[in-house]
């Protein structure tokens, strides 16, 4: 049987982001696919932004990050993107490990771009995905730019 591993839908094809496309990911789909089965998820769509949606950003704010609609920072989602990993904890405890989209305020795992008033600094983690990371500490994650580093794919491979 092929091994259970969750991914961002939108790697796969799925048309679920801001504007409505995909960032569908052949090397996860074809070469990856042949050992793992996916099971999809997109925060964003989850917590009921839609499709097309207005984009959403992380800030900092006195030392906080948030996740806020990009025009409005009165309109934060933080707490709805953690809701969200929390309520998906029972479905995801099946997995073996996880594949994030790189850069989303929601699914990244590392060097997100953070907006502090002035500059943008890529020290970033997405709000769900910092969730879904503390919900299975023992789990392997991973962000599909990562994947093309040999080193950190196979490393991934062998964990999941
Ligand atoms: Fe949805 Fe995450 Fe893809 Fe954004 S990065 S479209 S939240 S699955």
């Amino acid at each position: 049987d092929k091994i259970p591993v969750g991914v961002s839908a939108c790697l796969l094809g799925e048309e679920v982001r801001f504007n409505g496309g995909h960032k569908f990911h052949s090397y996860i789909d074809k070469t990856l696919g042949e050992y793992f089965s996916f099971r999809t998820f997109c925060p964003e769509v989850d917590i009921g932004l839609g499709i097309p949606r207005r984009p959403i950003r992380l800030i900092r704010r006195d030392g906080d990050v948030t996740c806020v609609d990009f025009e409005d920072d009165q309109l934060d989602y933080t707490q709805a993107l953690i809701a969200s990993a929390d309520a998906q904890r029972s479905w995801q405890a099946g997995l073996c490990g996880f594949i994030l989209k790189k850069d989303s305020p929601s699914c990244g795992m590392e060097r997100a771009k953070v907006y502090d008033g002035k500059q943008t600094v890529r020290d970033g983690v997405g709000i769900f995905a910092e969730r879904l990371m503390q919900n299975f500490p023992e789990l392997p994650v991973e962000e599909e730019g990562r994947l093309g580093d040999a080193v950190l794919r196979e490393n991934f491979i062998q964990r999941v």
